[in-house]
């Protein structure tokens, strides 16, 4: 489980890409310098003449908008962003706890326990939520959000507004302290959990937790179509979350990130691409030659398109065996390249796969699931 409203990252692009965006220096020359310079100016110089010409241009008298009304439609617009918000970080969640628990065995040591609820503090959205968090029954204190039914039981009923005030004893008043809190539970399966769900109301629940791999899902607020695996957590965007068509798409996206950390992949195009920052520095300081970081892009080529392959065979491993339908794979990747036809040619500087080669890969990992389901093997995949 996770809070929403975790730091926004800076997340652009509209390809599809996976490990998480290293910057790229782009070095000008003194005359393209001048070049902006110049455009500055003229950019300048035909904004002061719109203004000036623009004043003009109105026609007609439209009925004026009262501010108490505008005012309440802010409220509104703000109310339904919110819900809409937390309904994505809640479905991102639900795949993501699935995909964790089937996946468990997959995980080797990245394995913690999970209770099946998801927690928020509204303490952690920006001044305009927080304001409004309220009037969707979103009160203050860390607050139980959504709670997954196989972790229900009769004694250890958890609702939607529950407020968590101590766990194993220990107070909790915010996400910080939540996180902290449950750090033990997470190691050994066991949660003692003190709520308040009416005034003046404390309900002791006990929960046992299911072994899942420990890695987070989480949406972040930006319109590309884009995922992110950061080693430990995985990031959709906003744009990938309206993208998706299905929570077996979902699955998809989220088990191929989850293959990148269970991988280790983001490690070593770390220590590769340090490698080319060596070779970049030498080339500086004993030629006098600034490569703009040519050989820090250039080394992590090679092996980011066998390390997207990679993620792209675990991932899907990690959607069957938590029961999504993996058939639709390749047509993901179909839609993706109708969206993004640039995907769609091969490129020698790419650092993805071409889309036609991650459908046909697809297709041959799908042929190797369905004949170890038939053999009644454990559907696990090939580990060298
Ligand atoms: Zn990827």
């Amino acid at each position: 489980m996770r809070g929403i409203g975790e730091k926004n990252k800076a997340l652009t692009g509209d390809r599809p890409s996976c490990q998480a965006s290293i910057g790229r220096t782009f070095h000008r020359r003194e005359e393209e310098f001048r070049q902006m310079r110049f455009s500055t100016g003229f950019f300048w110089v035909a904004f002061v003449a719109f203004v000036l010409t623009s004043g003009c241009a109105t026609r007609v008298r439209r009925p004026a908008g009262s501010d108490p009304a505008i005012e309440m439609e802010r409220r509104e617009q703000l109310k339904l962003s919110l819900s809409l918000l937390l309904e994505r970080q809640v479905r991102a969640w639900k795949v993501g706890n699935r995909i964790r628990r089937a996946g468990a065995n997959l995980c080797a040591n990245d394995v913690r326990y999970t209770f099946g609820f998801f927690a928020v503090d509204r303490q952690t959205f920006g001044k305009e939520y927080r304001e409004i968090a309220g009037e969707i029954g979103l009160e203050s204190g860390v607050r139980i959000w959504e709670v997954l039914p196989e972790f229900q039981s009769p004694e250890t009923e958890l609702k939607r507004g529950d407020e968590i005030l101590e766990i194993d004893g220990e107070a909790v008043w915010d996400l910080r302290s939540f996180e902290r809190a449950i750090q033990g539970p997470f190691e050994i399966g066991q949660l003692r959990m003190k709520l308040r769900r009416t005034p003046g109301d404390e309900i002791f629940v006990h929960l046992d937790g299911a072994l899942a791999c420990d890695y987070r899902a989480g949406v972040v607020e930006k319109d590309g179509v884009n995922a992110f695996a950061d080693g430990k957590n995985v990031f959709l965007t906003t744009g990938m979350m309206r993208f998706v068509d299905s929570d077996d798409e979902l699955a998809l996206v989220l088990g191929h990130e989850f293959a990148h950390n269970r991988l280790g992949h983001l490690r070593q195009m770390r220590a590769q691409m340090l490698a080319g920052l060596l070779v970049d520095l030498a080339v500086a300081v004993f030629a006098g030659v600034d490569t703009g970081g040519l050989f820090t892009q250039l080394a992590r080529i090679p092996f980011s398109e066998e390390f997207e392959a990679e993620a792209d065979y675990v991932g899907l491993y990690f959607a069957a065996r938590a029961g999504y339908d993996i058939y639709m794979a390749p047509n993901f990747w179909r839609r993706m390249a109708v969206e993004h036809p640039g995907s769609i040619r091969e490129n020698m500087m790419a650092t993805h796969p071409s889309t036609p080669e991650r459908a046909v890969g697809l297709q041959k990992s799908i042929a190797e699931i369905e004949a170890k389901r038939i053999d009644d093997q454990p559907v696990i995949p090939e580990f060298k």
